[in-house]
């Protein structure tokens, strides 16, 4: 079995007295166990030691980004080194916020996605298409290519979540229908049984992202290939918990 996971991405948000609040929300709240859903938050760089003295031990915290090598002359960079000596188990890589406004692309996301597993964290790494993209018809093409190159880099999917994001849901409330995000995850899956390995298709996450709320995410949790959801706009609501309680 694939353990549910939720990932809350609160992207470039917050101040410390928004921060402290959304963390004693979280800490109070009911949620299913461990063994039943995993659950991740990823504070700016900035907020991440704050959060994860506040936050309660079953929850764990996620960087959004780290630098693609070892740390070094890299000004305004933060090194997946520095992630490992704060005690941050997980990071998001690839999200497509950084694909389209700073240019990241699919083989510098590998790249990230390798060195920071190469130094023992774990990854929460993103794909997704374009409207324009999947208007033309070329949605699998885009993420099967994303998905490769970092199938290219690593040697282990032990410890990648692959969170399938389409870039016209991100933000926009334009949820995907539960049958539009199914059967690209049902593709994805298809994708790393061939071109990886069956045991890794079979045990590998493949979380949703792009406007997951707390009326959608209970259809969306029940289709077959979505263990579970990348959540923007809503992880800094009360709301995320019933998110979380979709796991159930
Ligand atoms: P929204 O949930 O705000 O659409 O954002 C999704 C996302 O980008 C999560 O990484």
């Amino acid at each position: 079995g694939r353990k549910f996971f939720v990932g809350g991405n609160w992207k470039c948000n917050g101040t410390v007295e928004e921060v402290k609040k959304i963390v004693s929300m979280l800490n109070e709240a009911e949620v299913p166990s461990e063994d039943i859903v995993e659950v991740v938050v990823s504070p700016p760089f900035v907020f991440l030691p704050l959060v994860k003295s506040l936050l309660r031990p079953d929850f764990l915290v996620a960087a959004q980004n780290c630098w693609v090598r070892k740390g070094g002359a890299f000004t305004g960079e933060i090194s997946a080194e520095m992630l490992v000596n704060l005690g941050i188990p997980w990071v998001i890589i690839g999200h497509s916020e950084r694909r389209s406004l700073l240019n990241e692309t699919n083989e510098f996301v590998g790249d990230k996605v390798a060195y920071a597993l190469s130094r023992g964290l774990k990854v929460i790494a993103c794909v997704g298409e374009t409207l324009e993209q999947r208007e033309s018809g070329s949605t699998m093409d885009v993420v099967a290519a994303q998905t490769k190159a970092i199938a290219d880099k690593v040697s282990s999917w032990d410890n990648i979540v692959l969170a399938y994001e389409p870039v016209w849901a991100i933000g926009t409330g334009k949820v995907a229908t539960p049958a539009q995000a199914q059967e690209v995850h049902f593709e994805l899956r298809k994708w790393l049984e061939a071109n990886v390995s069956p045991a890794v298709a079979a045990s590998t996450r493949i979380i949703y992202g792009g406007s997951v709320n707390g009326a959608n995410c209970k259809e969306l949790a029940k289709q077959l290939d979505i263990d579970g959801f990348l959540v923007g706009g809503a992880s800094l609501k009360p709301e995320f918990v019933d998110i979380i309680k979709s796991a159930t």
